[in-house]
């Protein structure tokens, strides 16, 4: 477990368990090389390493630090972010956690959060006051617009939805002048549509956000294109275990200390064991999401082929309306699809039922094969326009490919696509 000088002024110093000051020890006998230049799935390796020398990150369940009186605490309150006070403030294993995504994103800072929902809404409460304007994807999560449909407004701050694919759409309807956040999220959950990056990059909102939860740090960088904010859940593909509930934003260092500000007193701060469990699951980032974009794509062509499904979702098919941007955006096309029936709900059932090896359930980023109807579960409950807007269509199966051998996967579908038929 790391801890922290009981004694001494300088309580930000971990020391390992020995007692040895771990951070001389490792930076004299393990210098660390130059960062920017590793690639992308050496930094998935390097990122959010303690002082220690333990490979696995420590894990610091504490909640408390004590300090050495009244002067030491004030000063650790004075410190802020900075503090090692707090769990709601700071916990260093969710600072290995953060560390590490901001490593991946190229940003200079990261912060976590209870859950991805937990991240937006801390955002756009640290951002926004009453009489604000926030313009917003009407392509998104379930929750992220039930959140935007709801509270956002009834704090007295306006949202104005638009379609992520209409070139300009963004721009056109951030030219208010109480315009203070603009919202997206590529590729969209569950429709697989697109926003562009880089268009979102050029707005300056002030602030443009994007949930990158579907690519996960290693498809694409909001940040690259001039973006402010990228947001994930963390719970999908960056955890990547289905162990972990966590949401985390990478930024600035003065944005991300500015919503930290408001976050503690939001309070949806994330746990130290859920930051750890993810924080292993970064380590395999890269090579499980090599494995799952690959079968994805694999897979969207044999349903392409397949001919059974009246339409097949996936950025990385020619006939994806948006695979030209996918190319330019994009390194790799998520470990996402989506497929429709023409049956619609009561043809989604007789499906999910069919499946043996695909289970049901409205996660995704995982190692299991996962599949869900989004417009019964992660969209229910949304008015029916902005329903329809979200592109959740009745006859909508959201798939969330995994690590199985795709072999068997296709048998599963293939075996459901049969049974659907009879
Ligand atoms: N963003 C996207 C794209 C999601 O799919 C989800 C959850 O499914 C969220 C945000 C919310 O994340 P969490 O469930 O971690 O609160």
């Amino acid at each position: 477990m790391v801890g922290f000088s009981h004694k001494g002024s300088d309580t930000t110093r971990v020391t390992n368990p020995t007692g040895r000051d771990a951070s001389q020890n490792y930076a004299e006998r393990v210098p660390t090389p130059p960062r920017d230049s590793f690639h992308q799935d050496t930094r998935a390796i390097v990122g959010g390493r303690s002082d220690s020398r333990a490979l696995s990150a420590e894990l610091s369940p504490s909640t408390t630090w004590s300090s050495d009186g009244l002067d030491d605490t004030h000063r650790n309150a004075v410190a802020g972010r900075r503090s090692t006070m707090y769990s709601r403030y700071t916990n260093p294993t969710v600072r290995l956690f953060e560390e590490a995504v901001a490593e991946l994103e190229g940003a200079e800072d990261a912060l976590a959060f209870g859950s991805g929902m937990g991240a937006l809404a801390t955002v756009v409460f640290a951002l926004c006051s009453p009489g604000d304007h926030i313009v917003a994807q009407q392509q998104l999560y379930g929750g992220t617009l039930a959140f935007l449909a709801g509270p956002v407004q009834r704090m007295g701050i306006s949202v104005t939805f638009v379609d992520a694919t209409r070139p300009g759409a963004f721009t056109e309807a951030a030219r208010t002048p109480r315009t203070m956040l603009v919202i997206a999220e590529t590729p969209a959950n569950p429709s697989l549509a697109l926003a562009d990056l880089h268009e979102l990059g050029g707005i300056g909102a002030p602030f443009t956000l994007v949930d990158s939860t579907f690519a996960t740090p290693m498809c694409q960088q909001p940040l690259a294109h001039g973006v402010n904010i990228v947001l994930h859940s963390a719970t999908k593909g960056i955890g990547g275990h289905n162990d972990a509930l966590l949401g985390v934003i990478a930024a600035e260092t003065d944005l991300v200390d500015a919503i930290w500000a408001y976050s503690v007193l939001h309070g949806a701060a994330a746990s130290p064991y859920d930051a750890h469990n993810a924080l292993r699951g970064i380590r395999t980032l890269p090579v499980r999401q090599e494995r799952q974009c690959a079968s994805s794509l694999a897979l969207a062509k044999w349903c392409e082929a397949a001919g059974k499904f009246s339409a097949v979702h996936h950025p990385g098919l020619p006939a994806h309306p948006q695979h030209e941007l996918a190319k330019k955006q994009m390194t790799a096309f998520g470990s996402m699809l989506a497929v429709e029936l023409a049956g619609g709900e009561d043809a989604c059932r007789r499906f999910i039922d069919a499946l043996e090896l695909i289970r049901p359930a409205t996660s995704l980023g995982g190692p299991e094969t996962l599949i869900c109807h989004p417009a019964s579960s992660t969209h229910f409950g949304l008015d029916p326009a902005t329903l329809a807007n979200s592109a959740a269509a009745d006859g909508l199966l959201r798939i969330s490919v995994g690590l199985e051998d795709v072999r068997d996967l296709i048998a599963d579908l293939t075996r459901a696509l049969e049974k659907l038929a009879t």
